[in-house]
């Protein structure tokens, strides 16, 4: 499987404080960075993308996603989350207000967007890929996400504070290879990551006790203004396998 980092958290170069993975070129995992990370030609093969949530760092390049390509011809894009995901960006986003409602455009026929509702823990599959999402413990309704081929898997948890049936699910992955997950704050702001739904240092430590595999984690999220205290506490924990992502990077698991 490949993953490759469209955007992972704050700096100071393009990207950063969006989030958004690519997996086998096609598919993406949340869509904070895809239309402004990809050329035109790549974009056109992302026709299936997973979001997480409704934040705009994870879901903001959606219009112009489909903007961008909206004229291609048999251009058309499916977006899966979770019901009350697909509500939000129904009200919020794709509502004629913020952006056209391209469910109903050309025409309600064959409309270029579709978006899907999922069902939590319910497997499903596109391209190959056999796909389960998972609720987590973030200030908005926010699902993690486990992808699996027929030999690999990796588990996303997207934005989440503490939780528990995440680690769950993926302590049951038989062929996991890789967690993503976010680290937002650093230690002193546990207050502030614990009222916005988000991890320090000190609590993915406490979150990483619950997994029972031993493969590596890759965290996204940092605050831009926090960057190194929070590189420099997550060294602190020792944790041979504990990676930032990169962004720009492609992963193969
Ligand atoms: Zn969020």
């Amino acid at each position: 499987m490949k993953l490759k980092v469209l955007g992972c958290y704050g700096g100071n170069i393009p990207g950063h404080g969006m989030t958004s993975l690519l997996i086998n070129d096609t598919l993406a995992l949340d869509a904070g960075w895809v239309s402004e990370a990809l050329s035109l030609k790549e974009q056109e093969k992302v026709k299936n993308i997973l979001i997480s949530h409704s934040h705009l760092d994870h879901t903001c390049t959606l219009p112009f996603l489909i903007d961008n390509n909206f004229s291609a011809p048999g251009f058309s894009l499916k977006i899966y989350a979770i019901p009350e995901v697909v509500a939000s960006m129904r009200a919020h986003l794709f509502n004629n207000h913020t952006w056209p409602d391209f469910t109903c455009l050309p025409n309600d026929l064959t409309p270029v967007l579709k978006l899907i509702e999922i069902a939590p823990e319910h497997p499903f599959t596109i391209n190959g890929l056999t796909i389960r999402a998972v609720k987590v413990s973030h200030i908005v309704p926010t699902a993690g996400y486990i992808v699996e081929d027929k030999d690999t898997a990796i588990a996303f948890s997207s934005d989440t504070g503490p939780t528990h049936r995440f680690w769950e699910l993926v302590n049951g992955v038989k062929n996991l290879k890789a967690v993503i997950t976010e680290t937002s704050f650093p230690n002193e702001l546990q207050d502030l990551a614990h009222v916005s739904g988000h991890l320090t240092p000190a609590t993915l430590d406490a979150e990483l006790r619950k997994l029972k595999k031993d493969v590596p984690i890759y965290l996204y999220g940092g605050k831009p203004k926090h960057l190194k205290t929070i590189r420099r506490q997550l060294r602190a924990l020792k944790r041979k396998k504990l990676h930032m992502l990169v962004q720009g990077k492609t992963y193969k698991f």
